[in-house]
């Protein structure tokens, strides 16, 4: 894929990504890709260009934060080769579990993976739609490391710069395709 093919793909992503105002509450500007995981052709581009940066890495894992997460690692997996990996929200996963609990604005917030999802040394990417402040991503990387993977790259389809969340992770690759 040329750069220019690249560049194209980002400028019809960032055309496809909408601002919601005042969700899910006053003062929040909410990112929904919703348009853009509805047009095909952009979102079969996008994968593909996601893919492409992890040729010849050995992947064996991408792991999908619940729940938008979900439908850009699991495309993105088959594209490249490897399992997907869901981390969601305590108490939806049915087997053994282990869990990462991390602070919020206001209180506390759970995740969880399945024990056996990622094995000792394997390479993992972790997938996202928006990287906030980075809480979310750091407890996914710890949830990992805990099972004895490598964080290969953090991979987040927009970056909210303003909110500093690549500082939070500054201990790991991270690549958002959008930045605002
Ligand atoms: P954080 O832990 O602060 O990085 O928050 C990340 C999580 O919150 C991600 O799963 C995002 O999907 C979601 N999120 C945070 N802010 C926004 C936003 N402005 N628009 C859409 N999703 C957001």
């Amino acid at each position: 894929m040329t750069e220019l093919e690249k560049e194209k793909i980002i400028s019809d992503v960032k055309k496809l990504i909408r601002d919601v105002p005042d969700f899910p509450k006053p003062g929040i500007i909410f990112k929904d890709i919703m348009p853009f995981l509805s047009d095909n052709r952009t979102f079969k581009n996008t994968i593909k260009y996601l893919a492409s940066r992890y040729k010849d890495k050995n992947i064996s894992k991408v792991i999908g934060i619940e729940a938008r997460g979900f439908i850009i690692a699991a495309p993105l997996a088959l594209e490249i080769g490897a399992g997907f990996v869901p981390v969601r929200k305590k108490g939806k996963l049915p087997y053994k579990t282990i869990s990462v609990t991390y602070d919020l604005e206001y209180g506390t917030d759970t995740l969880q993976i399945h024990e056996d999802a990622v094995k000792k040394g394997e390479n993992v990417i972790i997938v996202d739609d928006v990287l906030a402040t980075g809480g979310t991503a750091k407890a996914v990387c710890e949830l990992t490391k805990k099972l004895g993977g490598n964080v290969s790259e953090i991979l987040m389809l927009i970056e909210l710069e303003f909110l500093k969340g690549r500082e939070k992770l500054k201990d790991y690759e991270l690549f958002s395709l959008i930045k605002y």
